[in-house]
C-alpha cells in the first residue's frame, strides 16, 4: 500500500477519548468548502457571526472574543502572556496536566508562579485559592482549569469566582474540555480571560481556540509597560484584525473558521441547555454500565466531569492492551492515563457530538464482548442494563 491507499483508508473511529471527538458531518463538509481569502467582505461576515456564536457560548458580552489561530494551549497561552508582564506574579492552581502547563508558560513569560498544588483526582476548592493568594504578594492574575482532562475534576469556577474578585487579581480560567459540554458563564462568574479549544465539546477538529477578553483584562493589556512576549499572539495586533479595522496580522486558516462557525450553529441550534442535559443523561448511563463492569472512578461523584470519565480498570485487567483491542476490534478510542495516571486508568470522553447514547451502549456492549478474555468475570447484559436503567425511558436518550 503507498502512503496515498493508507490515507483515505482511514477506519470511522468512534473517538470516545479526552479529545478530539467525532465532528459532525455538517462540520466536515464545511471544512471542504470552496476557500475565500481572509479579507473577502464574505469572511469578514463569518468572522462577526463568529464573534456572536462564541459570545452565546460564552455567555459573555466581552466585545474581544474571537478564536485564536491555534489549538487550545495557543490560547492558554495567549491569555497569559498578553496579561501577564516580567516582575508579574501569578497564582496558578496545578491539579493535573493542564494547569503545570500554565505554570510553564508564566514561567517563559518572564512571571513568578505562586503554585498550588492539589492532589490529582481533586477539584479546586475556593480555600486552595485563599492560600495561593495568602502566599502571594501582589497577584496580578490567578488562574484555574475548569475541567482537568488529565483527572477528570471539575472545579467549581462559580465559588472560586469571589475569592478571586475579593484579591483584585484578574481570573483566568481555563474552559477547553468545558465548554459547550457544561455550563462556562464568563460574565455571570466574573472571568477576565477564558479560553477554549475546538475538538472537544464543541466537536471541530483541533485547530482553533476561541477566547474572550473582559474589558478589566482589555485595559491591563494596553496598560503593558513592555511588548507581548509573543508576536504571534499579541491580541492588540489580532484585535486589529477580527475588529473593525479589519488590518492584516496572519492570514486566518480559513477552513478551520468555516468549521468553526457550521460546529457554533449546531451548538446553539441544539441549544446549550439541552447539550448540557444530553451530557449529563449519557455521563450518567456511562457511569452506571462502567461501575456494573467494575471500574472505579478516580473523582468523587460531586466533582465528576459529564464529558471526561477518569477510570480504574477491574482488578487484574491491564490497561494497555484492552484499550489497544478496543481500537482495533470495534475502532473504539479511549484515553489512557497522564503523568501519574500513566498505565492506571482509562479516560473516557463523551463530549460533543461523541457523547450520544448509541455509543455509550456501543462501548458498554465491546467492553461486556471483552473483558471476560481480559480475565474479569463478567455477567453477560449487566452493564448495558444498568445504563438503559439510568436513562429510563426511550425518550430521554439522545
Ligand atoms: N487545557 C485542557 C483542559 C485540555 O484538556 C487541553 C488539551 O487536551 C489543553 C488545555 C491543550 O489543548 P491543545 O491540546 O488543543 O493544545
Amino acid at each position: 500500500m503507498d502512503s496515498s491507499t493508507i490515507a483515505s483508508d482511514y477506519p470511522r473511529r468512534l473517538l470516545l477519548g479526552p479529545g478530539p471527538s467525532n465532528a459532525h458531518p455538517r462540520v466536515l463538509a464545511a471544512l471542504a468548502r470552496p476557500l475565500l481569502g481572509h479579507l473577502d467582505p464574505l469572511f469578514v461576515e463569518l468572522m462577526e457571526e463568529t464573534k456572536s456564536l462564541l459570545r452565546t457560548v460564552f455567555a459573555t458580552a466581552n466585545a474581544l472574543t474571537f478564536p485564536i489561530s491555534g489549538t487550545g494551549s495557543a490560547g492558554m497561552e495567549a491569555c497569559l502572556v498578553n496579561l501577564l508582564e516580567e516582575g508579574d506574579e501569578a497564582v496558578i492552581a496545578v491539579n493535573g496536566e493542564f494547569g503545570r502547563r500554565m505554570t510553564d508558560i508564566v514561567e517563559r513569560a518572564g512571571a513568578t508562579v505562586v503554585a498550588v498544588e492539589v492532589p490529582w483526582g481533586r477539584p479546586v476548592l475556593p480555600d486552595d485559592v485563599k492560600s495561593g493568594l495568602a502566599r502571594a504578594t501582589r497577584p496580578k492574575l490567578v488562574a484555574v482549569v475548569h475541567a482537568e482532562t488529565s483527572t477528570g475534576a471539575s472545579s467549581p469556577i462559580a465559588e472560586i469566582a469571589p475569592v478571586v474578585r475579593d484579591s483584585g487579581a484578574l481570573f483566568v480560567v481555563d474552559s477547553v474540555t468545558s465548554l459547550a459540554g457544561m455550563p462556562v458563564r464568563v460574565d455571570e462568574w466574573g472571568i477576565d480571560a477564558c479560553y477554549s479549544g475546538t475538538q472537544k465539546c464543541l466537536s471541530c477538529p483541533p485547530g482553533l481556540s476561541p477566547v474572550t477578553f473582559s474589558p478589566r483584562a482589555l485595559e491591563s493589556i494596553r496598560g503593558r509597560k513592555s511588548k507581548v512576549r509573543s508576536w504571534y499572539l499579541d491580541v492588540t495586533m489580532i484585535e486589529r484584525y477580527w475588529g473593525a479595522e479589519r488590518v492584516y496580522h496572519h492570514t486566518a486558516p480559513i477552513s478551520m473558521n468555516f468549521a468553526l462557525a457550521e460546529a457554533l450553529r449546531m451548538v446553539v441550534e441544539e441549544g446549550l441547555d439541552a447539550r448540557f442535559a444530553r451530557h449529563r443523561a449519557n455521563h450518567r448511563a456511562l457511569a452506571a454500565g462502567l461501575e456494573a463492569l467494575g471500574f472505579g472512578f478516580v473523582v468523587d461523584a460531586p466533582y465528576r466531569l459529564p464529558m471526561l470519565n477518569a477510570v480504574t480498570l477491574p482488578a487484574g485487567v491491564e490497561e494497555a492492551p484492552l484499550r489497544r483491542r478496543l481500537l482495533d476490534d470495534f475502532s473504539i478510542e479511549v484515553g489512557g492515563g497522564l503523568g501519574p495516571f500513566r498505565g492506571k486508568i482509562w479516560r473516557i470522553g463523551l463530549m460533543g457530538e461523541s457523547c450520544r447514547a448509541a455509543n455509550v451502549l456501543a462501548l458498554l456492549g465491546a467492553l461486556e464482548d471483552m473483558l471476560p478474555a481480559a480475565g474479569a468475570s463478567v455477567e453477560p447484559g449487566r452493564a448495558i442494563a444498568a445504563a438503559e436503567a439510568a436513562y429510563g425511558t426511550v425518550a430521554g436518550r439522545e
